[in-house]
């Protein structure tokens, strides 16, 4: 793939604070890729008050999983607007074997193809301490860490000079070993259903974030 290729669709695959939406974003800038979160729509979801939303509320906040007909849904319509022709990375999704599944009908129907799924192999023991650490810029959505990632001036977003920050209400550690459990028993069966398409590729992202990037760049065929 190169910047100017238009269709390079890739699944970003990992715990969560594995780094999917952080490496996503670096993604979305280096390659003009669209930024597909079924975390971030689920959270406008829940913000507008839609019917989808408010049955996601208060499985989102004890950590579960969503249905996979009101993702797959989400998807189905965020899917239909055109700037995804310049190439997605589905961040958070899929999550279950059926998700996967309801995917690759979707793409078909809609002459897509699936390119690189990335898997993003961490330390389980780490990602409580990323993501009881995470917030992000309220104005811009730019992910930033307590300790691994600050802003360069205290209180001022790189990327847009906004100084209001947000932290998720199911950041807490709590619902991160919710999250994790569900990660594990859901999502990790994932990693056997892409490796036996052949379209699997391993990256180590425990490593610095502008390391994973490097891998990630490599995965896509672009180091
Ligand atoms: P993280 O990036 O920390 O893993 P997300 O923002 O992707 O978190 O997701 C937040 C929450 O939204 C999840 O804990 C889950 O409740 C819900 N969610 C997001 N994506 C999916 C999905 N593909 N299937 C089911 N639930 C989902
Ligand atoms: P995910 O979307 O997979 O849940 P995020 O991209 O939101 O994960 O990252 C979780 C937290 O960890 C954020 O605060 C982010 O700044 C930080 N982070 C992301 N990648 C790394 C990394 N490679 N090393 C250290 N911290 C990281
Ligand atoms: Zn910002």
């Amino acid at each position: 793939m190169s910047a100017t290729d238009t269709a390079t669709n890739v699944i970003l695959l990992g715990p969560p604070g594995a780094g999917k939406g952080t490496q996503a974003r670096i993604l979305m800038d280096k390659f003009g890729l669209v930024q597909l979160s079924t975390g971030d729509l689920l959270r406008g979801a829940v913000a507008a008050g839609t019917d989808a939303g408010k049955a996601a509320k208060a499985v989102m906040e004890a950590g579960g999983l969503v249905s996979d007909d009101i993702v797959i849904a989400i998807v189905n319509d965020r899917l239909d607007e055109p700037d995804v022709a310049s190439g997605v990375i589905f961040d958070g999704f899929p999550r279950t074997v059926a998700q996967a599944g309801a995917l690759d009908k979707l793409l078909t129907d809609k002459g897509m193809s699936l390119d690189v799924v990335i898997s993003m192999e961490v330390d389980d023991a780490a990602m409580v301490e990323r993501i009881s650490g995470r917030y992000t810029c309220a104005k811009c959505g730019e992910g930033y860490h307590d300790t691994h990632k600050k802003p360069a001036k205290e209180g001022v977003c790189d990327s847009c000079g906004g100084t209001e920050f947000k932290r998720r209400a199911d950041d807490n550690a709590e619902t991160v070993a919710e999250r994790l459990k569900a990660y594990h028993a859901e999502t990790a069966p994932l990693i056997a259903y892409y490796s036996d398409s052949g379209k699997l590729k391993a990256i180590d992202a425990m490593a610095d974030i502008n390391l994973v990037s490097q891998s990630m760049a490599d995965a896509l065929g672009n180091g």
